[in-house]
């Protein structure tokens, strides 16, 4: 089954078309596009598309959080987390979602079938469009002369995303604002840090974790109750 091309003159033997492959084809995958090991590399890769997008997802509601909070009190010097614009892009209008959408959109188009319906927010579609790839990804690999592209797009989708939740950019610990936590005796007082990769402020003076967005408002609250309190005792408050 499993026969070696052999060197027949003048014939070129077909090979894989994902660009970063170009195996020669088994004999088994006759007529085949791209080979089974890309089909099933890719196929891995969709499937982990949702969980990682949900990941930066709530990145970017963390750091659109702090911007909106951080602006509002007078007097709060609390700098926002850094909004990561690689996160943006991924989460926004033009990102992942819409980059899966085109690849669903040109299969759909070769197969014939109408354009990808509307699927929502990019929360909502990415999983959709995930879902569709996944079952159809076997016809492509089959039939469709062009997948090699869309499985090195795919690739590299799924590397920026990866890239991001992994934290292998070190985008680095920023500080945000004094621990608000009262212990023995009065106010912990920590400085905190925060890093947009990771979802969790731990206090190294009273051990405090906040890790929800919910969490993460109430620190912000209490710290902005902190800031006026002191202000008021000083006798600057507005
Ligand atoms: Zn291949
Ligand atoms: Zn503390």
């Amino acid at each position: 089954m499993h026969d070696h091309p052999t060197d027949l003159e003048g014939y070129e033997w077909p090979t894989c078309v994902n660009p970063r492959c170009n195996r020669e084809l088994w004999v088994s995958e006759a007529g085949r596009w791209a080979c089974r090991p890309c089909e099933d590399a890719t196929a891995k890769r969709i499937a982990e598309l949702p969980g990682l997008f949900r990941q930066l997802n709530t990145t970017a509601s963390l750091m659109r959080g702090a911007r909106r909070s951080g602006g509002g009190t007078s007097g709060s010097k609390t700098p926002p987390i850094p909004p990561r614009l690689e996160v943006l892009a991924l989460v926004g209008p033009g990102g992942a979602a819409a980059r899966l959408r085109d690849i669903e959109d040109a299969w759909r188009n070769v197969l014939g079938w109408t354009v990808a319906p509307w699927r929502g927010s990019p929360g909502q579609a990415v999983p959709e469009h995930a879902t569709f790839l996944i079952n159809n990804l076997p016809w492509a690999c089959d039939s469709y002369e062009s997948v090699g592209q869309d499985i090195d797009d795919l690739r590299r989708l799924h590397s920026e995303c990866t890239a991001i939740v992994n934290g292998e950019r070190k985008p680095g610990r920023v500080a945000i604002g004094f621990c608000p936590v009262l212990v023995d005796d009065g106010l912990c007082g920590q400085q905190l840090t925060a890093s947009a990769a990771s979802h969790r402020v731990h206090c190294s003076g009273c051990g405090s974790r906040w890790e929800t967005l919910g969490e993460w408002r109430e620190l912000r609250a209490a710290q902005d109750a902190v800031a006026t309190e002191q202000a008021e005792s000083e006798g600057v408050a507005a």
